[in-house]
């Protein structure tokens, strides 16, 4: 085994080191998502859960799950044959913080192999305020957060549910709850000198006009960059027949926005078993013969 080093990046440094945080990182670096978080407590009404989380992910493809310790065991093979791989991702197939024993496994392995790779984790914060310690403890650098509205009335036609607590929330109730605890999350986490991005799902006539203000509030909190991403049609999801924005509309409410918040404009909406850099993945190379 190999003998753990000290870690000596910065924080800084993993972020201008990071493709989705650095745009010039983007065509060195390579990352590599661990698929190993199924579970959701959450329903958003452009997923089907078969699928990828469409927060973080791109949907419509379904993602072989993997065991922490199958996750590590491939983790060691990608760093031996992807050169640059910085960083390591949980972006799904489900909610990380849904599958907090799971996420806490896998990223104490690796740390333990290798002390400098950058983690970073993908989350719709409904259980960030109970874990961004945990987080901050496991040396995740970097988080994205899904925040789709900042409006309990937008987000209820949003959000079908919410599952907290043993309780299953609806309607506006669902939506504050889970925006509560996404701003107290985010707090948490830039409080300790986490870099936090913003992910929104434009949804033409329920958010479109409601971004701003989104990006606005994610500002005030302190996040780094926002992620403005188009809608993409999950069929049987409530939302399969929504109106799609067009790059433009989406270019807009992005130049828009980045008059607040600094804009990310090159997401690829990978898989939850993306690998390599962003515009080459060699996730392929790497499946089992099984998965699609
Ligand atoms: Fe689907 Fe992701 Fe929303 Fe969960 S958080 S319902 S996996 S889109
Ligand atoms: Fe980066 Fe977007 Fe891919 Fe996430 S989905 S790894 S933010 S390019």
């Amino acid at each position: 085994p190999k003998t753990p080093t000290k870690p000596t990046l910065t924080i800084a440094e993993k972020t201008a080191s990071h493709p989705c945080y650095s745009c010039g990182a983007a065509h060195e670096n390579a990352r590599m998502h661990l698929p190993i978080a199924p579970k959701c407590n959450i329903q958003c009404n452009y997923c089907v859960r078969k699928f990828d989380c469409p927060n973080e992910s791109r949907p419509g493809v379904t993602t072989e799950i993997l065991s922490p310790e199958a996750a590590f065991e491939k983790y060691k093979l990608v760093k031996e044959k992807v050169p640059n791989l910085t960083v390591v991702g949980i972006a799904g197939p489900g909610d990380a913080l849904a599958n907090f024993e799971e996420t806490k496994k896998a990223l104490t392995l690796i740390h333990d192999y290798d002390p400098n790779v950058t983690f970073c984790v993908s989350t719709n914060g409904l259980m960030l305020p109970y874990h961004a310690k945990d987080l901050i403890r496991l040396n995740v650098s970097h988080v994205t957060v899904t925040v789709n509205a900042v409006d309990p009335v937008i987000g209820a036609k949003i959000y079908k549910h919410v599952d907290f607590m043993g309780h299953r929330y609806h309607g506006e109730a669902a939506a504050s709850l889970l925006l509560a605890n996404q701003l107290s999350g985010i707090k948490l986490l830039i409080d300790e000198g986490i870099i936090v991005k913003i992910n929104t799902v434009t949804l033409m006539g329920i958010n479109d006009a409601h971004i701003e203000e989104v990006v606005k509030t994610m500002k005030g909190l302190g996040c780094f960059i926002s992620n403005i991403m188009p809608l993409i049609p999950v069929k049987s999801s409530a939302f399969e027949n929504l109106t799609i924005a067009t790059n433009q509309e989406i270019n807009a409410i992005r130049d828009k926005c980045g008059l607040h918040l600094k804009q990310m404009y090159h997401c690829k909406q990978c898989r939850a078993d993306a690998i390599g850099k962003l515009d080459s993945d060699v996730s392929l190379d790497f499946r089992s013969k099984t998965e699609p």
